[in-house]
């Protein structure tokens, strides 16, 4: 009898368990979810049914690769944020789902009638793009220094018919001056690791996720210094500002906004109570 869906979630659950992998049930589930392209209905009604021999091997193959320290969204090539597919790759930062907070905070801020949004740093293009389809008179502009995070984010916007609403910019920063002039809401993640602390990353994050995208430079908040310089003498009179921060850097962020002509500063906390996104509205 060859071997059942229920019974191969089993041992692959035991396998991750004991390579000290703190999450193996969920991600076991989500591997051979991906790996037999089913949703987790169908694994409930199928679990005493016998796994295909492709989609085996399949499963094996991802098994393999989670147990050498490779992402799920990495194996699997799509992860889920805001209730959209993005695909995932090495090109740029894997979507976190604690950046949701970011855009609930941002449409939070964005009320239906037509506006502009920018993304400094956009990575995958996960924040600006669901923002996007959340609200469909906006229009956005999506900044990012790496081409080939620029060429995923042009690959997801396609996906979700949201190409014709963005402008793809390549560029430092400054790159996005115009834009930002004339937006009603900035927003980003910026690179916000400190460089001394990279090499003490996860080897999920170090070793698959663009160092780009997280080394924020000795203190961490290289990027937050110049972005709020920009936006202090770019942005129009109450256009809103919103950053993912660190767990442990809202002081400092919100030092450095406080220092410009910024109002109404405030932090919000993420699903697991950590400090993550500092926002004001430009003055
Ligand atoms: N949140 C990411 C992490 O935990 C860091 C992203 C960033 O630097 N913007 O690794």
């Amino acid at each position: 009898m060859s071997e059942t869906y229920g019974s191969a979630l089993r041992k692959a659950i035991a396998r991750l368990s004991a390579a000290g992998l703190d999450e193996a049930r969920a991600e076991a589930k989500f591997l051979l979810l991906g790996a037999c392209d089913m949703s987790s209905s169908d694994l409930i009604l199928n679990e005493g049914e016998p796994i295909p021999v492709e989609s085996a091997a399949r499963f094996e193959d991802f098994l393999q690769r989670r147990l050498r320290h490779a992402p799920v969204s990495l194996i699997l090539g799509v992860t889920d944020f805001m209730g959209l597919s993005f695909l995932t790759d090495e090109r740029a930062l894997a979507p976190r789902s604690d950046s949701e907070r970011l855009v609930e905070a941002a449409l939070e801020r964005a009320p239906q009638m037509a506006g502009k949004v920018v993304d400094l740093g956009t990575g995958s293009g996960c924040l600006l793009q669901s923002f996007l389809h959340e609200r469909q008179t906006w229009t956005g502009t999506a900044l990012d220094l790496s081409p080939d995070a620029l060429s995923l984010a042009k690959e997801n916007a396609a996906r979700l018919k949201l190409e014709d609403r963005i402008t793809f910019l390549q560029g430092s920063w400054a790159t996005a001056a115009n834009a930002i002039a004339e937006a009603d809401i900035v927003i980003s993640n910026p690179p916000y690791i400190r460089t001394e602390v990279l090499d003490e990353l996860d080897p999920e994050v170090r070793e698959h996720d663009p160092m780009l995208a997280l080394d924020g430079g000795a203190d961490g908040l290289i990027a937050y210094r110049d972005i709020v310089s920009l936006c202090s003498v770019k942005m129009t009179p109450g256009a809103w500002l919103l950053f993912e921060i660190g767990f442990d850097q809202a002081e400092e962020v919100s030092t450095i906004v406080s220092g410009h002509s910024f109002a109404e500063l405030s932090r919000l906390k993420d699903y697991s109570g950590h400090n993550r996104v500092v926002l004001a509205r430009k003055l």
